[in-house]
């Protein structure tokens, strides 16, 4: 059973009021709220072990350490990845995606080699590109989309040529919730010969998701999106792909040798993780993911689910609703505009009762303008939210709306 009132006694944050109304917290595509277990992992470890890894010969250093590895394992298990020597710890998505990008553009694309995006990608799986597009000439194709926020396989199928070195795409779109087939996309490029980095942020916090069941060569995902604490994220990368590839950083932790002359690179994941990691993060992290994984992703994703078909539901009853992204497999991310009512002032009337709700482009831009429209308002759930905070959301937005 779902017991959502123990779940949500887990976080001391929801119980806070603002306005003098109780929080209604909607904006979990932004980031999410941490159980009580990541806090604690985090002041216990400072409290009782902290010392630098890797590196000591001394006990806490060798039991922070411990703590450290296992914490990759943890994240290897929950991704299903074949060895931990594929989990490359970074500060997030954006970091992994930069961390690939950079890599791969250095030693596997020449000028005029193409990268494959869609057009709903978050701008961190754009601007990487265009870096390495100024740096290197290497050129960006677009898969587009449907007016229901779907990509158009037979256009992406298109896009590949003999000068195709990579393709990148969110598994989740953070605007419209689209879940893109990710596992046909990847069959669909491998059969080009080709990789494929798959944009985690918005599917890891959602769904089962096995990265060898999707053939993925690369997954990037941030700790903060699935209850785990910021500055801490990962990057999956297949082994013999992480091994052809240089570093991205130079430092300590990432060498074998270091003379003036020549220097070797440690082995994997340690070659990509330059300087001293975030250690503690990894350890709350991986306490996030033994937390949602208790609860059962299947159970979350089904909860979720029912709570975005509900407030689909609700929302249409308001006069002049106009939702973005209703594709057929669609996560819990909601964006919508009423009328003319800008996103902005709807947002900002919502937060007056309570209601946390993001506005404006949502990192997005390409994807707004393919729309024609400047910003939406989203709301995104967690498996915290009720059903009862979607009825709070629905009045609210009536309310707001009468009073334009
Ligand atoms: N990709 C997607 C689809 C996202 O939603 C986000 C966060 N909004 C990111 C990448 C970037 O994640 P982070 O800021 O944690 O690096």
């Amino acid at each position: 059973m779902y017991d959502i009132q123990k779940i949500r006694e887990d976080f001391p944050i929801l119980g806070r009021e603002v306005y003098g109304k109780p929080l209604i917290y909607l904006d979990n595509g932004a980031t999410t709220q941490k159980p009580r277990c990541v806090v604690e992992a985090i002041t216990d470890e400072y409290y009782s072990v902290n010392a630098n890894v890797h590196r000591g010969v001394h006990f806490l250093s060798q039991q922070a350490t411990e703590l450290h590895e296992a914490s990759r394992e943890t994240v290897r298990r929950f991704i299903n990845a074949r060895s931990s020597n594929e989990i490359v710890f970074t500060r997030g998505t954006t970091e992994s995606i930069n961390l690939l990008a950079s890599s791969f553009a250095d030693s596997q694309m020449k000028e005029g080699d193409e990268v494959i995006v869609s057009v709903m990608e978050h701008h961190s799986n754009i601007v990487p590109w265009q870096l390495q597009a100024a740096r290197k000439g290497i050129v960006l194709k677009v898969i587009p989309m449907n007016d229901r926020g779907e990509l158009l396989l037979d256009e992406y199928e298109k896009l590949f040529s003999e000068r195709t070195k990579l393709v990148s795409f969110a598994h989740v779109s953070n605007v419209l919730g689209t879940v893109n087939p990710a596992k046909e996309m990847v069959a669909t490029a491998h059969a080009h010969g080709v990789p494929v980095l798959i944009d985690g942020a918005q599917s890891v916090p959602h769904m089962k998701v096995d990265v060898q069941d999707l053939d993925a060569d690369f997954f990037a995902f941030s700790g903060h999106k699935v209850y785990g604490p910021t500055g801490v994220g990962v990057l999956y990368g297949k082994e013999e792909w992480l091994d052809k590839l240089p570093p991205y950083q130079g430092g300590g932790e990432m060498i074998q040798s270091v003379s003036f002359e020549k220097t070797t690179f440690n082995e994997l994941p340690f070659k990509f993780e330059a300087g001293t990691p975030d250690y503690i993060g990894t350890t709350a992290l991986a306490k996030a993911l033994d937390y949602v994984s208790a609860i059962g992703m299947e159970n979350i994703a089904a909860h979720e689910h029912e709570l975005t078909r509900y407030a689909m539901q609700r929302l249409k009853e308001t006069d002049g609703m106009r939702i973005f992204g209703e594709a057929g497999n669609k996560s819990g991310v909601i964006s919508f505009l009423v009328g003319n009512i800008h996103h902005l002032d709807m947002g900002t009337l919502l937060d007056r009762l309570g209601i946390a709700v993001r506005t404006g482009h949502h990192c997005a831009q390409p994807l707004m303008i393919r729309m024609g429209i400047e910003g939406t308002v989203r709301a995104s759930f967690g498996l915290y939210n009720t059903k009862e905070e979607i009825d709070v959301l629905a009045a609210g937005i009536e309310r707001v709306s009468r009073m334009f």
